[in-house]
């Protein structure tokens, strides 16, 4: 299983960025992917519509944790607007694979990962679509 992650996918599997708890988050959801396995819990801090603080934990395959590592870093700081934004970008980037992300980066790794192992899209995904869940202020998504 060696060569399913790349340079870039090791550096954020090796150093998550963000894997902690937040004292008194705003919003806290969480999220499987039931065919891998993955289980996430996303941690927010809402403050006038700004995303002052987010950070996850799971029990996940490396591609989720990669994906979400970066997540956090891209996302943090931003506006709802644009926190969704982004959100919707990246869903748009890994469905149609399309070099229109804005944000790029290492999260064109991901791509590059889920391209040669199409089965585990919902891998990438699911801390995302577990952030978009806590941002809606909802509590849990199951991803399919
Ligand atoms: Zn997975």
């Amino acid at each position: 299983m060696e060569s399913l992650y790349d340079d870039v996918m090791m550096e954020h599997i090796k150093n998550v960025r963000n894997y902690r708890e937040i004292e008194a988050p705003t919003n806290i959801a969480k999220g499987t992917n039931p065919l891998c396995g993955d289980q996430f819990s996303v941690f927010l801090k809402l403050d006038n519509d700004i995303v002052v603080d987010l950070s996850f934990q799971c029990e996940c395959c490396g591609i989720s944790m990669a994906s979400a590592s970066m997540m956090t870093e891209v996302i943090k700081g931003n506006s709802l607007k644009d926190a969704r934004k982004v959100i919707a970008e990246f869903k748009d980037f890994m469905r149609d694979n399309v070099d229109s992300l804005s944000v790029g980066g290492d999260l064109a790794a991901v791509a590059e990962t889920v391209v040669k192992f199409p089965s585990r899209i919902n891998c990438a995904l699911l801390g995302w679509k577990t952030l978009e869940t806590a941002l809606k202020g909802e509590k849990e998504i199951t991803v399919k």
